[in-house]
């Protein structure tokens, strides 16, 4: 069946449909009203939505509605606008997304691939719902819309969550310096964050609330489909979910993001579908009290958890000052917690440094980090703080970047324990956690 309110467009498909007569009976629709009753009249294999009819209900929701009727119908959107605006419902509704104009082959395939997606064998279709039954009651917590953003070196997708008035925003990029097969889910814990330091939006930001569970397991499942739909990051499959995005997790919203793993867990992931979910990240600065209480009362998460700590500052009066949240922890009492979880898990902890020019990596910083975290389980991470985050810092250069790690070289460490980040978003400036949207998805057609 196709739907569309424009005549012209139905003269088009009827033309369509008749070139095709031998492999498609079709139906036609102009109006929702139309399209209910023809869809309630019968079984179709394929129904071709267009996105906007002029009516209240568009054609995103009549693919909410059909996609409950009848899962085994293959559904295509069409599109006056960039298909891209909507790759998000492509996967989580419908199986694909046409932008008008669109060719008769074009359009051929795509409703040949639609039908064939959604009669693929039933027991595969049963294990992968069972799969994730448990969790697709989460999947629409949020509005959302996303991005491609093809940094260097990766491809990043940035979905944006609109949930009471507030933007925030989760993304997915693969990091071909470390390795070539792994991609990684960045997501948001909070709406601002209470650490406000002083080099980061999220800080910036006025901190609304922590998220809750459904959010949470939202923007990884979102982050999975758009993945599927975009075809970005094909042959990537092992998955980390990082809580590297606005707000800091282990301070504010421990219990949620702790749940959301067991949930994950308890739904028999790692797979889903193709994607093998390795590891789940906690990114904070540290909170000494939650870190205990995370190894103590999460005791059985803790072979998926990994640690990473934002540090950045090892004199603790410029510490607290730039990172005011920091304010009455001791470096070396979250050491000590650091370093047993450590022992715990049999993995290092990785103590992440932003090198800001002038400010944090002089001789005597590396020998602070060294006099830390020189012994026990720990490795470091560098990278440059994003141009413009702070009015005292130039810009900060890979070169100046790999002088502090001579320093911290010199300074004790091997060079083993040190790696170096380069990949960064796109408008972004970040800490622990990195990303505020800088474009909203109303903005993204
Ligand atoms: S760097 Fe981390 S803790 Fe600090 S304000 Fe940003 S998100 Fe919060």
């Amino acid at each position: 069946m196709f739907v569309d309110n424009s005549p012209l467009w139905i003269n088009n498909l009827k033309e369509f449909a008749e070139s095709y007569q031998e492999k498609f009976e079709a139906f036609f629709a102009k109006t929702v009203e139309e399209a209910n009753a023809q869809m309630l009249g019968h079984r179709f294999s394929c129904v071709v939505l267009d996105i906007h009819l002029g009516e209240d209900v568009s054609g995103i929701d009549l693919a909410r509605w059909y996609r409950e009727i009848n899962p085994y119908m293959g559904i295509v959107l069409l599109t006056s606008h960039a298909r891209e605006a909507y790759s998000m419902a492509i996967g989580a509704l419908a199986d694909d997304c046409l932008s008008k104009p669109i060719g008769f082959t074009a359009l051929a395939a795509t409703i040949e691939n639609a039908i064939k997606n959604r009669t693929m064998p039933h027991k595969l279709r049963v294990a992968r719902f069972a799969t994730l039954q448990k969790l697709l009651p989460h999947m629409n917590a949020v509005k959302y819309s996303h991005r491609i953003c093809g940094e260097a070196g990766s491809g990043i997708m940035e979905g944006y969550l609109a949930k009471d008035d507030m933007e925030l925003a989760w993304d997915i990029y693969k990091d071909a310096e470390v390795d070539e097969f792994r991609s990684i889910v960045g997501m948001a814990s909070c709406r601002g964050c209470v650490g406000y330091c002083k080099f980061c939006k999220s800080g910036r930001r006025t901190f609304k609330r922590p998220l809750e569970i459904s959010e949470l397991v939202a923007q990884i499942l979102h982050s999975l489909h758009g993945y599927q739909a975009m075809g970005v990051f094909q042959g990537f499959k092992r998955l980390e979910i990082n809580s590297s995005d606005e707000g800091d997790v282990v301070f504010s919203n421990l219990d949620n993001f702790c749940r959301m793993v067991a949930l994950f867990l308890d739904a028999k992931i790692p797979t889903i579908g193709e994607y093998l979910i390795r590891k789940f990240i906690a990114t904070t600065i540290g909170h000494v009290g939650n870190l205990k209480r995370l190894i103590n009362e999460y005791r059985e998460l803790l072979d998926w958890l990994w640690l990473y700590i934002s540090v950045n500052f090892t004199a603790e009066e410029t510490r607290a000052f730039y990172m005011p949240g920091t304010r009455g922890t001791s470096l070396v009492h979250l050491k000590d917690v650091l370093w047993e979880f450590g022992e715990l898990t049999g993995r290092n902890v990785t103590i992440s440094d932003i090198v800001m020019k002038g400010l944090n990596d002089r001789p005597e910083d590396a020998e602070g980090y060294f006099k830390l975290f020189g012994q026990g389980p720990f490795d470091i991470k560098l990278m440059a703080l994003q141009e413009g985050s702070l009015a005292e810092v130039g810009r900060v250069t890979i070169e100046d970047v790999i002088h502090f790690q001579e320093l911290l070289i010199q300074a004790g460490f091997t060079a083993d324990r040190i790696r170096i980040r380069t990949i960064i978003g796109r408008d972004r400036d970040y800490g622990c956690g990195r990303v505020v949207p800088e474009k909203r998805w109303e903005e993204l057609g």
